[in-house]
């Protein structure tokens, strides 16, 4: 499955708009000789003004129709995924490409965000063929941010991830900040979240099933 990727002129618009008032902003700065804030001002409108050509992309998503937005329309982006569905694609040539259903990446790549419950599917989660043992993964985490001085509790977190006898390595766990669509509102207004714990897998397969029987 594939779709076209299209110029997506209400993001091109707003990121090249902002990336003209900062170039104005820093012009300004500039000529009350704040040299270092002019720079540095005129670099984030060049940056905002470089995404609106080369990121201004849009195209429905392969698996569920929704809208894709800031893609790039030239550039090859090898995995993206859907916030509305959770499918990974691919980017290129103008095109956006569903990932093959048995398609297995080199590194853990497909980011499962663990709800509080839930089973995991009884595949490799590094080829996708079913499971015959099982490999721990684990995570070491800080529970508490606060002053250095003061004693910070350290915590593993471990899973057992399904594996065939082929393989081993097929997942690690992570920390990431949520998922949402990539907009200017989660962007600058809402500001800094915590992060979430996910497991990152090879297989395609195992996180098609995963999302399958947790859904
Ligand atoms: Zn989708
Ligand atoms: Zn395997």
């Amino acid at each position: 499955m594939e779709t076209r990727i299209t110029r997506s002129w209400p993001h091109t618009l707003l990121l090249g708009g902002f990336g003209l008032a900062l170039a104005i902003w820093a012009i300004f700065l500039f000529r009350e000789d704040s040299t270092g804030w002019g720079l540095f001002v005129g670099a984030a409108g060049a940056f905002c003004l470089a995404g609106s050509a080369l990121l201004g992309g849009k195209a429905p998503c392969p698996d569920c129709g929704g809208t894709l937005a800031y893609l790039s329309p030239m550039m090859k982006t090898p995995y993206n995924k859907c916030p509305d569905c959770g499918a990974y694609f691919r980017g290129e040539a103008g095109l956006v490409r569903a990932i093959e259903p048995d398609h297995a990446a080199d590194v853990p790549q497909f980011s499962i965000t663990l709800p509080e419950k839930f089973v995991l599917p009884g595949l490799c989660c590094a080829c996708g063929a079913p499971a015959d043992r099982a490999e721990t993964v684990s995570l070491g985490i800080r529970l508490v941010h606060g002053p250095a001085s003061l004693t910070a509790q350290a915590a593993t977190l471990s899973l057992e991830v399904p594996h065939c006898g082929k393989h081993q390595g097929g997942a690690k766990l992570d920390r990431e900040l949520p998922e949402g669509k990539l907009d200017f509102e989660t962007l600058f207004v809402s500001g800094r979240k915590d992060p979430v714990t996910v497991l990152k897998v090879k297989s395609y397969a195992f996180y098609r099933a995963f999302l399958a029987s947790n859904a």
